[in-house]
């Protein structure tokens, strides 16, 4: 008897080949093994690398009632991700090594998800100074931005691309160029005029697009456009792939799933920034998902307390959580209706995203960590925002039937998530279990 793990039939999320996959010590091995300590049967069940989160927002430092590091990564291991890259506009702001070393340190005690922090561009992400790049890699940071507002100065974006360069991190930019935005509450469009909302137009996301694609060009500096919304920024990061710069993109669920319409009768659940757009934007973002334009999904997991998400629609913050509901959305919302295959579906929350920020690879070859999620592609489940793990009940998509269920999430080896429906047996009642 060891100490090792055997998931037996599941299917390959890649090949969709019937695979048996054992691990130890957190190791994938090479065969499984005739003797294992468990075994689990995931016959009709998908096996692939834990997902990969690039944009998530977990609060802390200073904003524990919106959410805490313990929380959104026991989230982020309910929705099948082993790995999260976490916003820096904290209060204080992550612009410190010591800020980026704290939330290692604490998530790496919590246990449920490795998490890369991503360091602020400018001191305070005041657009101004900017930070100590090179110190804010040593600590771990695994890409750097002032997420949660634009870079308006492109004086400022040059010099921060430039200085980037040689320490190979990638600026995520958050693209919105305030002067378009306003005091804009929603997509510019008809569900705002018709609810009496002053709009954002598409333009105020791309018009920073081609700005940023342009200054990677000059830099060489590697860009990526977070949260992608509207048509025009699909075809800026086309365009940009076209002339060969350093510039990858992500869009987000929302964008694929809901309109502006969602907004409804002043639902702040489908208040986000970037807004929700028009149906023409939302095929369009399909359609960027399809031909590759788009690297790598995202949620922007951004949870906010139910008072704060109450107030009047035009005080209420942006933002809606995601990490529980991303997998099903991907696969009601893309696979389902034909657009992606499981397979090119799972690579954008997997290998994309972690090729973006250059992050460890992990696969499900013999000696990879054995970072896993074994999901059921076709189970149906109803989204109850009261059973998330999250702090966050912050989503349009509450009492949705949804598709594609996550049953278990390891971590190194470590389940950080069971659900039902995934039985455990010692190797010894499992008749069979050798071969
Ligand atoms: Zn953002």
């Amino acid at each position: 008897m060891n100490g090792a793990t055997v998931i037996r039939n599941a299917r390959h999320w890649r090949t969709g080949e019937r695979l048996d996959l054992a691990f130890d010590r957190g190791v994938i091995l090479a065969s499984p093994l005739r003797e294992a300590s468990r075994v689990i049967d995931a016959r009709g069940l998908t096996l692939a690398p834990g997902l990969v989160d690039l944009h998530v927002h977990l609060r802390e430092p200073g904003q524990a009632s919106k959410e805490t590091i313990e929380r959104g990564t026991r989230a982020a291991a309910a929705g099948g991700f082993t790995a999260v890259a976490c916003m820096p506009n904290s209060e204080p702001v992550l612009d410190s090594p010591a800020w980026i070393e704290w939330v290692r340190a604490r998530a790496e005690a919590a246990g449920w998800c490795r998490v890369h922090p991503i360091g602020a561009v400018t001191v305070g992400q005041k657009g101004e100074q900017l930070t100590e790049f090179s110190s804010l890699k040593s600590a771990g940071a695994a890409a750097l931005s002032d997420d949660g507002r634009p870079i308006m100065s492109a004086a400022v974006m040059r010099h921060a691309l430039e200085y980037a360069r040689p320490t190979g991190l990638p600026i995520i930019c958050h693209e919105e160029d305030a002067s378009l935005k306003g005091d804009g509450v929603m997509h510019e469009g008809f569900t705002a005029t018709r609810l009496g909302l002053r709009g954002i137009p598409g333009a105020a996301e791309s018009v920073l697009c081609r700005r940023d694609a342009d200054l990677s060009e000059l830099t060489g500096g590697r860009v990526h456009l977070a949260h992608l919304s509207a048509s025009a920024s699909f075809d800026a990061l086309r365009d940009a792939k076209r002339r060969g710069l350093a510039v990858t993109g992500e869009t987000c669920p929302h964008y694929w799933v809901l309109t502006d319409e969602a907004v409804g009768d002043y639902d702040t659940h489908a208040k986000m920034n970037p807004p929700l757009r028009s149906e023409a934007d939302r095929d369009a973002c399909i359609a960027a998902i399809v031909d590759g334009t788009i690297d790598c999904f995202s949620t922007d997991h951004a949870p906010h307390t139910a008072d704060e998400k109450a107030r009047p629609f035009t005080d209420a913050p942006f933002g809606i959580v995601g990490l529980e509901t991303a997998l099903a959305l991907t696969l009601t919302h893309l696979v389902a209706p034909g657009h992606l295959t499981l397979a090119r579906a799972l690579e954008r929350w997997t290998e994309a995203p972690r090729r973006a920020f250059r992050l460890p690879e992990v696969s499900l070859a013999p000696g990879s960590p054995a970072d896993l999620v074994v999901f059921d592609p076709v189970a149906e489940w109803t989204v109850d925002p009261d059973a998330f793990f999250s702090k966050g009940r912050n989503t349009p998509f509450a009492g949705w039937r949804l598709r594609g269920r996550v049953l278990a999430t390891m971590l190194a080896g470590r389940f950080t998530h069971v659900a039902g429906g995934v039985e455990f047996a010692a190797a010894s009642e499992a008749t069979g279990a050798s071969r």
